[in-house]
């Protein structure tokens, strides 16, 4: 016999299933024991929503049903009946139960419900069993998918970018180096220092920040192409909104300028918030219930609103005029902070907001200058709740600008080489984004930390699972 899914049995079963045999096979996540019958809710992780299996205790070996407890794996052979009980439409009349795994309820962590989120982070290795868990990772699965249909729809090319780099041109943050050599005794230079030419890679190697300038190289050839993959920044940045690791989306596209840039990025969101409204409901009405009673709203309103769109320097003259008390202070040239973002998007203009026109010393040296000489095409979109969700800009296309940029910024041209000969031959207008892929599932699963959108976490003290 085939064993059906539970997510399968609830979507396509129909009054004619009623009485036929089916086999599920899933994990206990209760079990209630009334007169002659247990009750057991039995999940598989395809839905979030359990089934009942009801089992006649005449019918079952005693020793059998004292194991089905809390967290233990079965197959039940049964009969699909309605279900007398509210909130669910079917349940299964037990004939035959298979014991896989117990889980002795003494020792299983997730006996009980209603653990903290903070507790659950140290046992991340059977968190996925929780209702939360099984919510958010089916919700970033969809993303994910959401996210190349978008763009394959579109005809971008997935483009995969390295994850070991020989370039720390990008300057998005502190690097994790990738090296072979003893620790203990590493070759050294005649000055003293490490001799990484005797390296795996004959050079000094790290992991990635960003595959940005690696997809500008497939944009200038393709046309529009997309990156997602693992970044990694070895910031000791505590905070609710930033891991080490993490994944990011960069669509990189020729022919672009910042304008086409920000349409693109307002209409791939809208899309993805749309996709999750329209395949991952079930999960959102739980994740709502639990974490954010605005939830669906604050979605909604995403697809909704027109996202607000003003410079860097119209978004500090506003903060300035706000009379609010920000722990850091704001002025002309200083990096915002998530507190001034927020500010902007939940109390001042109530809707996203795509700041544009940034001071070039906050920002890379690929962005375009502006005829000010003072500031680059940047464009950063802020979200309720989150803050920075993307950051993005039109490139310097200039050869003489991307290399005086490149002096003034102490980028030896001997490291981007490789780059600069994209503006040497065939050189075109071209813009992109970074999308943080666990920002866009904090915004859309109502969740307030990183940690609990990513099935394994790493921030600084934090890699053993
Ligand atoms: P922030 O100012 O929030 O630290 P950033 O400006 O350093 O971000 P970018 O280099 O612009 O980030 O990266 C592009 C996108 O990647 C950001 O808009 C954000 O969504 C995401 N992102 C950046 N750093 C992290 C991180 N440490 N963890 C998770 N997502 C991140
Ligand atoms: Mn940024």
């Amino acid at each position: 016999m085939k064993r059906v899914k539970i997510a399968e049995l609830l979507k396509n079963s129909t009054a004619e299933d009623i009485g036929k045999d089916i086999l599920l096979k899933g994990w206990v996540r209760t079990r209630r024991d009334s007169k002659n019958v247990v009750f057991i809710a039995l999940n598989d992780g395809s839905i979030i929503h359990h089934i009942q299996i009801v089992a006649d205790t005449e019918k079952f070996d005693e020793a059998l049903l004292k194991d089905i407890t809390t967290g233990s794996s079965i197959a039940v052979y049964g009969k699909l009946v309605e279900s007398p009980g509210q909130g669910q439409s079917y349940e299964v009349y037990a004939d035959k139960i298979e014991l896989y795994g117990k889980s002795p309820a003494d020792t299983y962590p997730l006996q009980k419900k209603g653990h903290s989120l903070e507790f659950l982070r140290e046992i991340a290795h059977l968190r996925p069993r929780t209702n939360t868990f099984g919510a958010v990772l089916r919700i970033r699965h969809a993303m994910a998918y959401a996210i190349h249909k978008y763009f394959n729809d579109r005809g971008f090319y997935y483009l995969h970018t390295p994850i070991v780099t020989g370039s720390d041109a990008e300057g998005a943050g502190a690097m994790f180096r990738v090296s072979t050599l003893d620790p203990k005794n590493p070759p050294l230079t005649e000055d003293g220092g490490v001799d990484y030419s005797q390296d795996f890679f004959g050079k000094e190697t790290n992991l990635t920040v960003s595959g940005q300038l690696e997809a500008e190289l497939g944009a200038l050839a393709l046309g529009e192409v997309y990156t997602f993959g693992p970044t990694f920044r070895a910031e000791n940045s505590n905070t609710p909104r930033h891991l080490a690791e993490f994944w990011m989306i960069e669509p990189e596209m020729a022919f672009y300028d910042i304008v086409d840039d920000m349409d693109l990025a307002e209409d791939f969101l809208k899309y993805l918030v749309q996709y999750a409204l329209d395949n991952c409901l079930d999960d959102l009405e739980f994740q709502q219930k639990m974490f954010n009673k605005q939830l669906i709203q604050q979605l909604e309103g995403i697809v909704k609103n027109k996202f607000k769109r003003l410079t860097y320097t119209e978004a500090v003259k506003i903060l300035e005029k706000s009379g609010q008390k920000f722990e850091f202070p704001v002025s002309w040239g200083v990096d915002l902070q998530s507190e001034h973002e927020r500010y902007l998007v939940e109390q001042h203009f109530k809707k996203p907001v795509i700041l544009t026109d940034y001071p070039k010393d906050i920002k890379a040296f690929y962005m375009k200058m502006n005829e000010d000489n003072k500031t680059v095409r940047a464009m950063d979109v802020l979200f309720p709740r989150i803050g920075e969700i993307i950051g993005g800009s039109q490139r310097e296309e200039n050869m003489e600008k991307l290399q005086k940029r490149c002096k003034e910024m102490g980028i030896p041209e001997k490291d981007v080489w490789w780059y600069l000969e994209t503006r040497k031959f065939g050189t075109v207008p071209h813009a992109g984004f970074g999308l943080g892929f666990e920002r866009l599932i904090l915004f859309v699963t109502g969740m307030a930390n990183i940690r609990d959108v990513i099935p394994f976490p790493r921030t600084p003290k934090n890699a053993e699972f």
